[in-house]
């Protein structure tokens, strides 16, 4: 099947691809003749109407990766073209970029560096003093596989209280997990010294915590984002870590992408920014190629895609 990658992968992954599947990668001129492609893998890359509407031979779109908001969704069923995704692949790296951001963000760790490569001119100055995990209480903003693997470290490491607002998901889940289900987004936000976000971009969730949310979060507490950068009002998040409503921010995903370097957040000394890295670790980059794949050879056997998004 003739297979356009459009964004770079692991390696071996596109060995793996070449052995499989007739490949047009990203750095073939082949590239820009769309026409050709029967199927497509994609990381970043925006399969929009326009981009379709150029491949007529098109019958999957592979997502190397979860979120598959660069994918025009409804445009896509209306052709009857699948789409496939790499769900279980990355949700441990992101789960523990997850928890080295909290720890990051509660003991100051960036800040601190950037003061010793100042030279810093006594020890552990009370600007660097921060808090423990120890005992406290995270809250999830989305019980799926990433918020789950979060709330479960977090609480085994740590012995954190663990509170969850989704509103798809059950109590008889939640209990199961050992977490408490909150009906209130304001509640979960009033009682949490950390709030993680784990949710897709929908229109409900697009702009889900602006300045009355972060309002309600606590003075001491600490903001993690590595779903999808517009969830969050990033300007109503910079008036909040500058005027200190709350500890601090941590975010690897941003409304624009690269975020620019005159992002008004990186002037923030309470902010830490990664670049979209919650899946960038070997093991995930390895898992995610061979995964998408292998939902392409699937739809070329004729039999079922293991993870269908559309
Ligand atoms: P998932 O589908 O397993 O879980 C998402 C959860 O969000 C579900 O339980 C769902 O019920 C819940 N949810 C949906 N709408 C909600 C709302 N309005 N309020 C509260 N909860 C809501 O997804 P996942 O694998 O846990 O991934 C979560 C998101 O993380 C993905 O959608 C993706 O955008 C993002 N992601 C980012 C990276 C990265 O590199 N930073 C990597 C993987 C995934």
């Amino acid at each position: 099947m003739k297979t356009f990658i459009f964004d770079p992968i692991d390696p071996s992954a596109l060995q793996y691809a070449k052995e499989k599947l007739d490949v047009v990668t990203w750095t073939d001129k082949e590239i820009n003749n769309y026409s050709l492609a029967e199927a497509v893998i994609v990381r970043t890359f925006k399969m929009t109407k326009e981009v379709i509407d150029q491949m007529p031979n098109l019958k999957i779109i592979a997502k190397h990766g979860v979120g598959v908001d660069n994918i025009d969704l409804d445009y896509v069923k209306s052709k009857g073209i699948r789409v496939t995704n790499t769900p279980q692949a990355n949700m441990h790296s992101v789960s523990e970029l997850v928890i080295a951001l909290a720890l990051n963000c509660a003991r100051k760790v960036s800040l601190s560096q950037k003061l010793v490569e100042k030279g810093i001119s006594k020890n552990s100055p009370v600007e660097l003093a921060g808090f423990e995990l120890q005992d406290k209480t995270i809250g999830l903003i989305g019980l799926g596989r990433i918020g789950s693997l979060v709330g479960h470290k977090l609480n085994a490491a740590f012995n954190m209280n663990v509170l969850v607002y989704d509103p798809y998901t059950t109590q008889s889940k939640c209990q199961e997990e050992g977490f408490t289900k909150y009906e209130s987004l304001e509640d979960l936000l009033k009682e949490s010294d950390i709030v993680n976000i784990s949710v897709p971009l929908t229109k409900e969730t697009e702009n889900l915590i602006s300045a009355r949310e972060l309002s309600l979060m606590k003075k001491n507490a600490i903001l993690i984002n590595t779903a999808r950068g517009k969830i969050i009002n990033e300007q109503d998040l910079y008036h909040a870590l500058k005027n200190g409503e709350i500890f601090g921010a941590a975010l690897d995903v941003f409304a624009e992408e690269p975020i620019s370097i005159d992002h008004p957040l990186l002037t923030c000394d309470n902010f830490i920014g990664t670049p979209h890295n919650g899946a960038n670790t070997v093991d995930a980059l390895i898992r995610m190629g061979t995964g998408a794949v292998d939902e392409i050879v699937r739809v070329m056997k004729h039999m079922e895609a293991l993870s269908v998004i559309a």
